[in-house]
């Protein structure tokens, strides 16, 4: 409203004075409010145009895939409810969607499909949203003094993308050089799926496992590759089925050239054991 009156002002003092010159006062108060009217309709107008810019912004966001943050945009409120509040909210919300389309949810086929979904989002596919199923990070000293880089590859990975609920299926490798502590190699299997197991964008996947990982092993030098296809993708809008996105993250040792060469060259191993 501030910008609406000094606007009005300005207009005001500017056409009051060019009244005055050609002496037509008479008209002044008409002329005045079709100004008025012309500067709020002007201002709507602007209003408007950047309401839709904006809500085209967060709509492209979304459908370019790019994410927000490294952490996951979570509430603080996100769990005051138990898994099974949760489930039991779910399943109406569900239940909704399904009717709105038209489904017959006395139907055999479909009857339990609300609560199918429910428990799937709640303790599987998002259940990574919890921190209580972080996995425990029980970490070794490294005794036989490997001081060369570790490389875990070809990690299944199934996630959801955030912006259209969709699969995200792929494969990640992660490498490490120990400083003087090791990990479980199962752990790194644990800590790639527990932050899949949310609504998920790769990039900050990528990010959120080697950050995880260098706390674990108290190292920056950690990396990660992912090699992922969406379904949002491959699927549905453009249906390109052959494309994939390939993310990483380099911490410490990994941003030299050389070091980062020599992992990618270990992912490329086949490890093809046929028969084992
Ligand atoms: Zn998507």
């Amino acid at each position: 409203m501030r910008k609406l009156r000094k606007f009005y002002e300005t207009y005001r003092r500017h056409w009051q004075k060019l009244l005055r010159n050609t002496r037509l006062q008479i008209f002044n108060t008409t002329i005045e409010i079709r100004i008025f009217a012309h500067c709020i309709i002007k201002y709507a107008i602007t209003a408007l145009m950047d309401l839709e810019k904006q809500l085209s912004d967060i709509d492209n966001i979304g459908n370019d895939h790019v994410g927000s943050s490294t952490k996951t945009p979570l509430r603080n409120d996100a769990f005051d409810l138990s898994d099974i509040e949760k489930i039991a909210s779910i399943k109406k919300d569900v239940q909704n969607i399904m009717q709105t389309l038209g489904l017959d949810l006395t139907d055999d086929s479909l009857r339990g499909t609300p609560n199918r979904v429910a428990k799937m989002f709640v303790q599987e596919i998002f259940g990574g949203l919890h921190p209580e199923r972080k996995p425990k990070a029980s970490t070794f000293e490294n005794k036989y003094k490997y001081g060369e880089m570790l490389v875990e590859k070809n990690i299944t990975l199934y996630s959801t993308c955030e912006h259209h609920l969709l699969p995200i299926v792929g494969k990640a490798h992660i490498a490490y050089i120990s400083n003087g502590t090791v990990v479980g190699l199962s752990k790194m299997n644990r800590i790639v799926d527990y932050y899949a197991k949310r609504p998920q964008v790769q990039e900050r996947l990528t990010m959120q496992i080697v950050k995880e990982l260098q706390g674990v092993l108290k190292t920056d030098d950690v990396a990660c590759v992912i090699d992922a296809k969406h379904l949002c993708v491959n699927s549905r809008g453009i249906r390109d089925i052959d494309s994939s996105t390939v993310t990483s993250e380099y911490g410490g040792k990994f941003k030299d050239a050389e070091t980062r060469r020599d992992f990618l060259d270990y992912i490329q191993l086949n490890t093809d054991f046929e028969g084992v």
